[in-house]
């Protein structure tokens, strides 16, 4: 069998490189990682690093894990944590995964836990023969990654078996050479929405994300075009989701339902968020009056297949092929995807979404790769006209606004997107707050925003600089500034309208529904009032309507009985404060973005806005652009 033997020799790679006294008894291949089983992990742990040494050698992430029968007594090993750990870590929870022999250890400060180059982490490994997972305490209190976490810990069978079941095809021997590469558009291309690309590499297929487009007529133009000949669910090695926006992973439940049980990688973040915008498009569907194509079932068995990867980390998804994750810039979490195929056979990097500018929420997209050919990038803003105002204007002028409305004694309204542009605001705010921009008034808070800024919370490394340093190293929190008020139940909107000046953010971000459409028409007849639009308003929705000045607007049907209100209050639109680059950032990517690539692949965009960002590339920067509609396949090599 040429298959075990490629296994049988990385096992005997490994062993023959640790020092029997380890007493190696079992090697695994987990997903990508190779697990080596040993009943004495502080051999391996005085001295050098030996895995390191031979993780680096073999090129393979290797992970070390106690033999289940040397593990200590979970009392006892809880004990030696509080003894080893100091105080000022915070531990705030201590759980065993017996499946996987690791101990979570929960902690306000997880560096604490990890110690300088991880010594404290070794010596929790020597001393208690459990794996130690230091993980982040949220500071606000997450429904969402406690439901997460639970949903892994009590599928741990299941989800070692899958792990087992997708390390074997990741390091099976290739039945070819890899020498060709071939891309094809399942979704999202000359369009926004439904975002998949099939990546082709000898026997390896790769499906770069899963997108849904909300609002389509019918499931054809909801989903990628998985009833496609060339698509064959089995044969699938892998699943890479770039970032938690449904047009880029809400058809990914889909996927499960029709089959699909391999891997799916992502940033950790994403993960999370993707819990939180799957649950949401179900919850949405329901009050709807709507059956989704696809559960919850198939939503937890798409969690359950998640393996998180960092950005920077390099790792074996396919036989050929060799996938690092880099920061996006668009959403916390969003990653730009990096593939290395056949041995430096050729590299492909898909941007996803990405922000190549500066945000307080995030740092800029990364514009340098170790190799790269062919590019994959978005072009939502790609169009002549598609020129924000800068980052400093667009502030400028939401303070502008707000004081204008404070001062006559009105109230502001922010219809905001719960993941992303909400927390992007929260920080605007807060920042105009503490530095007297703006009057220090109360800022209510309602909608999905407060779970999602929980998530962004639990992961201040993955935030931009700035917001991280304020986080990890002065221990002051932007988004639990005193200002921010969460509406809970018993705090009445009536009373947030009648009472005191304040600004008011709520989802949705289009007025089409939640608490921001009830605010809206609580608030919309007092000529005081202003509201603030800070996203795109897709056409047809209410927030489209009033965008464009409408001076009466439906917002609702009592009895069947259509229900209006006057639009009095002030509307303002602040451009400028976007998680996509504009056209100019885009083609300052283009121009910077290093090594040059060979031929540039346009997707994410209307039309017309693709086909003329790709002629002003092949214009000013000479390489060949593909702009290709949806189904068309290009072959990069
Ligand atoms: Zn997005």
């Amino acid at each position: 069998m040429v298959q075990s033997n490629h296994l049988t020799l990385l096992r005997e790679g490994i062993l023959k490189s640790i020092p029997p006294e380890a007493g190696v008894t079992r090697i695994d291949f987990e997903g990508p990682e190779i697990a080596v089983y040993v009943k004495n992990p502080a051999v391996l742990l005085s001295g050098g690093d030996v895995v390191k040494t031979v993780a680096k050698a073999l090129r393979k992430r290797i992970v070390l894990r106690p033999d289940p029968a040397v593990r200590k007594d979970k009392e006892e090993a809880k004990k030696i944590v509080y003894e080893l750990v100091p105080p000022e870590a915070g531990i705030t929870n201590v759980y065993f995964d017996d499946v996987m022999g690791e101990m979570i250890i929960e902690a306000k400060k997880p560096g604490l836990v990890i110690g300088k180059n991880s010594s404290l982490l070794k010596q929790l490994l020597a001393y208690t023969f459990w794996r130690p997972v230091p993980v982040r305490t949220p500071p606000l209190k997450s429904r969402f990654v406690e439901s997460v976490s639970t949903l892994f810990h009590k599928n741990s069978n299941y989800r070692l078996k899958m792990l087992k079941e997708a390390g074997r095809r990741i390091h099976r021997t290739p039945l070819y050479r890899i020498d060709n590469v071939r891309v094809t558009a399942l979704g999202g291309f000359r369009e926004v929405g439904r975002s998949s690309i099939l990546v082709e590499a000898g026997e390896d297929k790769i499906l770069l994300d899963c997108g849904a487009k909300p609002g389509a007529r019918d499931y054809m133009g909801e989903f990628p075009a998985f009833w496609l000949d060339d698509f064959d669910i089995d044969s699938l090695s892998a699943v890479v989701i770039t970032h938690a926006h449904l047009d880029h992973c809400g058809a990914l439940p889909l996927l499960f339902k029709y089959g699909y049980r391999g891997p799916v990688y992502c940033s950790e973040p994403t993960k999370m968020l993707m819990a939180l915008i799957l649950k949401d498009y179900l919850d949405v569907a329901e009050k709807e009056g709507r059956t989704p194509i696809y559960g919850i079932r198939e939503v937890k068995m798409a969690l359950l297949h998640t393996i998180a990867l960092n950005h920077g980390e390099v790792t074996d998804i396919a036989p050929g092929v060799k996938l690092t994750l880099h920061n996006a810039g668009h959403i916390l979490g969003s990653s730009m995807v990096h593939l290395h195929i056949g041995e430096g056979l050729h590299n492909i990097v898909y941007t996803g979404d990405f922000k190549y500018g500066r945000t307080r929420l995030l740092e800029p997209a990364t514009y340098v790769f170790p190799r790269l050919e062919t590019l994959i990038m978005e072009s939502t803003y790609g169009g002549p006209n598609d020129v924000m105002p800068s980052r400093e204007e667009t502030e400028a002028k939401l303070v502008e606004i707000i004081n204008r409305t404070l001062s006559r004694g009105g109230k502001v309204l922010i219809p905001v997107l719960a993941v992303g542009r909400a927390q992007e605001i929260m920080l605007v705010l807060a920042n105009a707050v503490e530095k007297k921009l703006i009057p220090s008034v109360p800022i209510y808070i309602e909608g999905m925003i407060q779970e999602s800024t929980a998530i962004h919370t639990a992961y201040p490394e993955s935030l931009a600089r700035e917001v991280r340093d304020k986080i990890l190293y002065e221990d002051v929190n932007p988004f639990l500034a005193e200002n921010f008020v969460i509406m809970t139940k018993g705090r009445e909107r009536l009373d947030v309208v009648e009472g005191e000046p304040c600004i008011i953010m709520a989802t949705s971000g289009m007025l089409n529904a939640g608490p921001a459409l009830e605010y809206f028409k609580l608030m919309a007849e007092d000529e005081r009032n202003s509201l603030i639009f800070v996203s795109y308003q897709v056409e047809g929705t209410l927030g489209r309507t009033v965008q464009e000045g409408a001076k009466e607007v439906v917002v609702d049907y009592v009895d069947g009985k259509p229900l209006a209100v006057k639009v009095k209050m002030e509307v303002h639109t602040c451009e400028g404060f976007s998680g996509h680059s504009d056209r100019r950032q885009l083609l300052r990517f283009v121009e910077r973005v290093t090594p040059k690539p060979h031929r540039i692949i346009l997707c994410h965009g209307e039309d017309e806005k693709t086909a003329s960002l790709a002629s002003n590339i092949e214009k000013f920067y000479k390489v060949p652009v593909d702009a290709p509609s949806f189904l068309n396949s290009v072959r990069v090599r």
